[in-house]
């Protein structure tokens, strides 16, 4: 038995038997041509690239209509792969200077290719390695007239474990058969990550060596949640997690029957419960899974995979469509969060020493306003069809929101004089996730319609632990006294000004802190889908004043460890 740790992708518990994908390896002979065979090579290469093409269209045909329009832009990025010049005139100038078969010449520059995409220092850059893979070994195959079977033989249930997933592979995965999936490289914002969570299937990305420590037909428990992967476990491990399995799915059926009830305390105290999202196509399991709203719409992933920024026209019919999608509840629209470990090629951004100490978020949109205008614009429109509002992150004090709404107000003005209607009451708010917002609250919250407080960097930034960072991920704890102190201090100020406050970082998610949170009274839960069902049980399960209870005793104790034992306790007494 040996347990490999990688980075938990997307939630849940399989155990299965292997299925290893090895890597696909072409053996290309490598064969002179004569001057005449050039302009038949060169058909056989136009050839492979009009089959490629028709095969990108269809599969992205097909991705769309199971997927979403989200999922199927995936494939635009391949298909500009088949479109570019510098490549295609590259291999036309080689094959007729070298005079070797065209197969040949396009896997020796496709090669190169990756290799310099693959030293690219941007995490998102290299991680389109992949597309230019997955693209490239497309038209190898048609080059080569070779069939690729990938998933297509995997006839029974089974973990799919791989060197990497192409977005294509994942597409075609089938939650029937393939009941989680493991693969050595990509990280958080690989598309293999991102498409897991939409497709819901347990998958640990990162591992470094799967491929080589698993053999097809081995035991595997994967624990999507936790990133970790168990081979040929023992039984006593596997009793362990079948029973945790069956917990699981037994509590996962008491949370589900009431995803559809308003989460209300047993006093009668109403919270908010609306869902994160990244993508418009996120929005059925957003409401198959009992949100009402969305309290975090992360729109940079709209400026990712593509060449040029979006539009401000293609701004507004995303958001439109989501505003619509949710009408008449609610949906907060973050504005463009990028910088720290989100970065795009759309903008020159100088290499910085401490991305996440740099210029990101609301710096760069500041600094930008031509940038930040088009996001704006196309909101202020989008909220004619519905009921949007909109949230600046990494706010870190008074004079940037008075920056960024004299921006908001500019594009207002504009819009009044084209005569193009919109809310002239949207709400405007803040998000608290730097230590120095949340210690000026008060201040803020006479300024902003509402907070939202962003656990996931005011942990980061009040520890000073890079969220990102796995050998000190131990002192990454929502549960320090400091942070709890300082989401205290946020809700107090917030209602002391009269507006609400909720919380859209992923502690909100963690079933543990559900009770202190809901004792210091916040307004609104804002949390991955797979998590509302969870979390409403245990709002319905207490009443306020237990709740208010709970969260004095646990601001009296002095580690973290303390206050997650404390919770861990109650949180067992309330789901028995
Ligand atoms: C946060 O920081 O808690 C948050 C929700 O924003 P992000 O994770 O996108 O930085
Ligand atoms: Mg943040």
């Amino acid at each position: 038995m040996i347990t490999l740790k990688g980075i938990a992708a997307a939630p849940g518990i399989s155990i299965a038997k292997a299925y290893r994908i090895g890597k696909e390896e072409f053996l290309i002979p490598k064969v002179p041509i004569r001057t005449e065979d050039i302009p038949l090579q060169l058909q056989l290469f136009e050839e492979a690239l009009i089959a490629t093409r028709k095969e990108i269209i269809e599969l992205q045909k097909k991705i769309g209509l199971d997927m979403g329009q989200e999922e199927a832009q995936i494939f635009d990025a391949h298909l500009l792969v088949l479109e570019d010049r510098m490549l295609i005139e590259e291999i036309i100038s080689r094959l007729k200077k070298e005079q070797i078969n065209v197969a040949y010449i396009f896997s020796e520059v496709l090669k190169k290719y990756i290799e310099v995409f693959s030293k690219i220092e941007d995490d998102y850059l290299r991680e389109r390695t992949a597309d230019l893979n997955d693209v490239g070994k497309r038209i190898l195959r048609n080059l080569l007239g070779k069939e690729y079977k990938g998933l297509k033989d995997l006839k029974e249930k089974a973990v799919v474990v791989a060197h990497d997933f192409s977005p294509s592979d994942t597409a075609a995965m089938k939650k029937e058969v393939v009941v989680a999936f493991i693969t050595d490289i990509g990280g958080k914002t690989s598309h293999t990550a991102i498409m897991a969570k939409s497709l819901e299937i347990p998958a640990v990305v990162g591992t470094m060596d799967a491929t080589s420590k698993i053999q097809s037909g081995d035991t595997l428990i994967v624990d999507g949640g936790m990133g970790i992967v168990i081979v040929n476990p023992d039984e006593d491990t596997l009793r362990i997690y079948r029973d945790q399995i069956e917990k699981l799915k037994g509590i996962s059926e008491r949370f589900l029957a009431v995803k559809d009830l308003p989460a209300v305390t047993l006093d009668g105290r109403n919270i908010e419960i609306a869902a994160n999202i990244e993508l418009p196509s996120e929005i059925p399991s957003v409401k198959s899974h009992g949100a009402k709203g969305i309290g975090l719409y992360r729109t940079e992933f709209f400026y990712m995979n593509r060449k040029d920024a979006p539009t401000e026209e293609e701004h507004f019919q995303a958001y439109k469509y989501v505003a619509s999608a949710l009408h008449p509840d609610a949906v907060v629209i973050r504005t463009l969060d990028l910088g720290g470990d989100k970065f795009l090629s759309q903008f020159e951004m100088p290499k910085e020493i401490q991305p996440f100490l740099g210029c990101r978020a609301i710096r760069f949109c500041l600094a930008r306003p031509d940038v930040f205008k088009v996001q704006l614009r196309a909101i202020l429109r989008a909220s004619a069809f519905g009921n949007l509002r909109l949230m600046y992150p990494m706010i870190s004090g008074i004079e940037e929101l008075q920056q960024a709404n004299a921006i908001l107000e500019e594009c207002k003005e504009e819009l009044r004089r084209e005569g193009v209607s919109f809310d002239e009451n949207i709400r405007v708010g803040v998000m608290i996730e730097i230590p120095s917002a949340a210690m000026t609250a008060d201040l803020l919250s006479k300024e902003a319609d509402f907070f939202s407080i962003g656990t996931n960097d005011l942990i980061q930034y009040s520890l000073a632990v890079d969220r990102a960072n796995e050998k000190i991920a131990y002192l990454y704890e929502p549960a320090h006294p400091a942070v709890l102190r300082m989401i205290k201090n946020i809700i107090d100020a917030a209602h002391q000004n009269n507006i609400w406050v909720g919380m859209c970082g992923e502690m909100a998610s963690d079933e543990i802190f559900a009770l202190v949170l809901l004792g210091l009274g916040l307004d609104e839960f804002s949390l991955s889908s797979l998590a509302i069902p969870q979390i409403k049980y245990i709002i319905r399960s207490v009443t306020y004043a237990q709740a208010k209870n709970i969260a004095n005793e646990v601001l009296g104790l002095s580690t973290a460890k303390a206050v997650e034992t404390f919770m861990q306790d109650k949180l067992r007494e309330i789901l028995h």
